[in-house]
């Protein structure tokens, strides 16, 4: 096949087009030409926009108010000719920037590795098979199907829709859905938004379905050619960071103007202003700027929010909006689907009732092996026309197949249905036989918001064409006028003994459908809502088991111990729902289950459902528009809402939460779009997962910033005090960009990788108005930073005392306490509440390598020679040491006993409450 010049697909005929594509609008490609377009076409993929060039995210780490100041700050020393002082400084702006450099490019492969977990699927047809594929690997030619929910793989024209909506406000930036129909020409010069007949790439299917032909993949199809789109990886940008750069940026303002205090308090003590004072002057406000300065910070977040992603990535939860990396830690309700999510979604039917008959189907799972029996007797389908009917109803009325893959039946579409293909087979009939004698000709599929399905068959020319409905008993049973008994005569309904035998079904926790027929006049070839609104015939239930996922019980008790409530939002049955919140745990204090249904929640008004919405845990029969009030609700009530959904209906909710959860494997691309966060397993006790990686992020986070500012107070006060005091200086310039920068890099940075703490999910959800740094926080780094201060004017002064030792070697040996302090303050840091010896003293392998190196690092910066020359040290000997080590070793313990208060106070306050 030639390439085809772009056209105005939207004005061909139709006929024109398939012969224009080579392609057959009923069998679609030959998978041979398949391939062949594959490779002349390439994927179906936007190639990506050009991410930052590396030189480009270098240059960007000098982009910083404190590398202006060091960059300016070095040119003043080289102006004054310290040559050495003047390389230290430079050296330290290019170290620097290489560690930003790093980080980012690795928190943007996280991101970029990240984004290829989340590529999106189609339905096509290809040598007369319908298949689902890798949306990448569709080539021009090949038939589409859409349903609502997907998102549009390429550009498509529309051969045969449905009622089918999409939104295309990617595209158009339109909000309201368009109504799409399959014209077979439009004029050539209407615009695109109303190119009615297309569906384009990225635009979401929110309604209906419809059967499409590729007519442009990759970057051919419109929103390819809009190409400032899709930009390669997202930013790493949160409000916490934001809030974080605030913080730094506030606080270099005030350090810049105690800087500038110094400066002329420096000048002024000494009474001739020379060369020598201006330049000390000079040099110690550097020094002031460089060591109070918290640059580590901001970096120690985005590392800590990195890593944090991607150990979510490894235990299933996809982030899609970074924000809610931060939100997680503080969740106080998560809403969850039933079914699926809490539940297995590995359905069984066990109880049939038909033709005022009750049977038992055994065996479990989708396995064939099992038989359908009554009160113990194998029973024969033939003996009821009603059972007969209602099982080739589960059989027809159904768009799932199962497949036998590696020793196992797989379901291969809806759970629910693939339950009723088996016990239909378990008991005789055959799906394959049936979908030839019955031919299928219309379908109205599922949505939840219906709450049923039908088809159309046909069974000869001359016969009256067959509707199969299945759906909820409530939806099925007021359609229906009559019933069916066991010779197939047609019998009035007995509703009432229908609802008692749905209840006490549902009592035992199983999923309940409801079978219905009608016939319909000859020549009849489509199905409407209309025209299955009130003349069915009802055919019997089955009753599916459904059971709760163990791991599920274990997570709910996890939360509700972290004071996080759970509630189970369903579409199934009120009977059902209770019973399998029970099992589940869902109960109050008092051992009930309480629930409402959608049809209560539509007649509170939103006050009333604010009122009831915290005591209730079980919401059934509820429409997903409804859930989109209930988070309302619960956010009216200070909560922090995650919520899972996975239909097209469920995307405000998604939006609206705080935690906008969709599924990974059931859930729809427009689901999806709206989430902030994706399960890969659709599993509840992915959300408890997700929810403590964000508590441990969110404590790592604090325990850097615990560690880190105190040196940076203590290193401004040490130069505060001793300028003002005329003290003569403890650590010089020198030393403190090597404690700021050396120090932070091989320390700071290895807090993000502290493991959970022992009871984080023991204690109630951090409150999400608290601010990141408390007063007794603040008043802990302030004192700590004091002490650090202390202990380098103590080793300094013991030194300048002993007059064998030089200036350099006192120096020396306070910047040494410095590290030391710090060293030890890491220990202590570890943990918020409990000794590093309760979280493991070797759980965190990249701190004590980190600790090693910088030990390493001071013995260099000690002992040899060229560092000697460079920083103006000078050995010292043992009582120094000793000095340092004992000092180091009393903060620790001054630290812990703080600590342990600490907890003592937390566990009478929570012994009060
Ligand atoms: P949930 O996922 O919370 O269990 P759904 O919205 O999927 O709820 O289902 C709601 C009700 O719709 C079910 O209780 C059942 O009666 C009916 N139902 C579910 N799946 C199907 C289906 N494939 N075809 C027809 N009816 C269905
Ligand atoms: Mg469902």
């Amino acid at each position: 096949m030639k390439i085809i010049p772009k056209q105005h697909w939207h004005h061909l005929p139709i006929s024109e087009l398939l012969n224009l594509l080579e392609t057959d609008s009923q069998q679609g490609l030959h998978p041979l030409e398949v391939e062949n377009r594959q490779q002349r076409y390439g994927p179906n993929a936007l190639t990506q926009k050009e991410g930052k060039s590396p030189v480009v995210i270098f240059l960007e780490q000098f982009n910083q108010p404190l590398i202006y100041i060091l960059m300016a700050a070095g040119v003043i020393t080289g102006l004054l000719r310290e040559w050495v002082d003047m390389g230290v400084i430079f050296a330290v702006v290019l170290l620097n920037a290489i560690v930003g450099f790093v980080q980012e490019a690795k928190a943007v492969e996280a991101m970029e590795a990240l984004a290829k977990t989340m590529q999106s699927e189609a339905t096509v047809v290809r040598g007369g098979e319908k298949q689902r594929i890798s949306a990448d690997e569709l080539v021009p030619g090949d038939l589409v199907f859409l349903q609502s929910g997907d998102k549009v793989p390429a550009d498509l024209r529309l051969i045969q829709t449905r009622d089918l909506q999409i939104d295309e406000s990617a595209l158009t930036g339109e909000s309201l859905p368009v109504e799409k129909e399959s014209i077979d020409q439009l004029s050539s010069d209407i615009v695109l938004a109303d190119r009615n007949n297309m569906a384009h790439s990225s635009t979401l299917v929110t309604y209906g379905t419809g059967t499409g032909v590729v007519v442009a993949t990759g970057d051919k199809t419109e929103i390819g050619q809009i190409n400032e789109m899709i930009a390669s990886a997202e930013v790493l940008e949160t409000p916490l960071t934001a809030q974080i750069e605030q913080f730094s940026l506030t606080l270099m303002k005030v350090i810049l103007s105690i800087a500038a205090l110094t400066f002329f308090a420096g000048l002024l003590r000494s009474q001739v202003v020379d060369r020598e004072t201006l330049k000390e002057a000079f040099l110690e406000v550097v020094a002031l700027a460089v060591g109070a300065v918290p640059e580590g910070l901001p970096v120690v977040v985005t590392i800590t929010l990195a890593i944090g992603v991607s150990r979510m990535a490894k235990r299933q939860a996809i982030i899609r909006k970074l924000p809610a990396v931060e939100t997680l830690g503080s969740t106080t309700v998560i809403c969850s689907d039933k079914t699926g999510t809490l539940t297995q979604n590995a359905m069984t039917v066990q109880d049939i009732f038909a033709g005022d008959q009750d049977y038992q189907v055994s065996g479990i799972g989708y396995g064939l092996e099992g038989e359908l029996t009554q009160q113990g007797i194998k029973a024969d389908f033939n003996a009821n026309y009603a059972l007969k009917e209602c099982l080739i109803a589960g059989l027809l009325c159904n768009d799932t197949r199962l497949v036998f893959k590696e020793q196992k039946w797989r379901v291969e579409g809806d759970p629910t249905e693939a339950a009723l293909i088996t016990s239909a087979t378990k008991a005789g009939l055959s799906k394959e036989t049936l979908e030839q004698e019955l031919p299928r000709v219309d379908t109205l599929p599922f949505e939840s918001q219906h709450q049923y399905m039908a088809t159309l068959h046909q069974l000869a020319p001359d016969q009256p064409p067959i509707a199969y409905i299945k759906g909820s008993v409530e939806k099925i049973l007021t359609r229906c006028h009559d019933g069916y008994s066991t010779q197939g005569e047609k019998i009035p309904l007995n509703a009432d003994l229908i609802h008692a035998k749905v209840d006490e079904m549902a009592h035992q926790g199983l999923r309940v459908l409801a079978f219905a027929r009608a016939e319909f006049p000859l020549d009849t070839f489509s199905i409407t809502h209309e025209s299955i609104e009130s003349r069915l015939t009802f055919l019997g239930l089955q009753a599916m088991i459904d059971p709760a996922r163990p791991e599920a019980i274990e997570a709910v008790k996890n939360c509700q111990r972290a004071g996080i409530q759970v509630k189970m939002i369903t579409g199934d049955h009120i009977g059902t729902a209770t019973a399998i919140g029970r099992k589940l745990g869902l109960n109050n204090s008092m051992g009930e289950v309480l629930t409402i249904s959608g049809k209560e929640i539509s007649e509170f008004t939103d006050e009333e459902l604010i009122g009831v919405v915290d005591r209730v845990s079980v919401f059934a029969r509820v429409a997903p528009e409804q859930k989109l009030r209930l988070v309302k609700a619960l956010q009216a009530r200070k909560n922090v809402v995650a919520m899972t959904g996975d239909g097209v209906n469920d995307a405000p909710a998604l939006r609206q939460a705080d935690i906008g959860t969709a599924m990974g494997i059931t859930g729809t691309e427009v689901a999806k779009e709206a989430a902030d966060m994706v399960l890969l397993d659709d599993n509840f006790a992915t959300i408890r997962a997700a929810v403590e990686e964000g508590r441990r992020i969110y404590d790592n986070i604090i325990k850097s910033i615990i560690w880190l500012l105190p040196t940076n107070a203590s290193l401004g006060l040490i130069i505060v005090v001793s300028s003002f005091f005329n003290l003569g200086m403890p650590v010089t310039p020198l030393h403190i960009l090597w404690i700021n920068t050396v120090a932070a890099v091989l320390l700071g940075t290895t807090l993000a990788f502290e493991v959970a703490e022992p009871g984080i999910m023991e204690r109630p959800p951090r409150p999400p108005q608290m601010p990141l740094l408390q007063r007794s926080t603040v008043s802990r780094i302030i004192l700590v930073g004091c002490i650090l201060c202390v202990m380098a004017f103590a080793v300094y002064f013991l030194e300048k005392t002993n007059t064998a030792t030089s200036q350099a070697s006192a120096q020396t040996a306070a910047a040494n306490a410095i590290v030391f302090g710090q060293i030890f303050l890491l220990f202590n840091c570890r943990s918020r509440r409990y000794t590093m010896f309760r979280v493991g003293a070797f759980s965190n392998r990249w701190l004590i390598a980190g600790v090693i190196s910088m030990i390493i690092a001071q013995l260099l910066f000690t002992y040899t020679p060229i560092m000697n020359e460079i920083f103006t040290t000078a050995p010292i000997g043992v009582t120094e040491w000793a000095l340092i080590l004992g000092s180091s070793v009393g903060l620790y313990i001054f630290i812990e006993l703080i600590k342990r208060g600490l907890r003592k106070q937390e566990k009478a306050k929570r012994a009060n409450s």
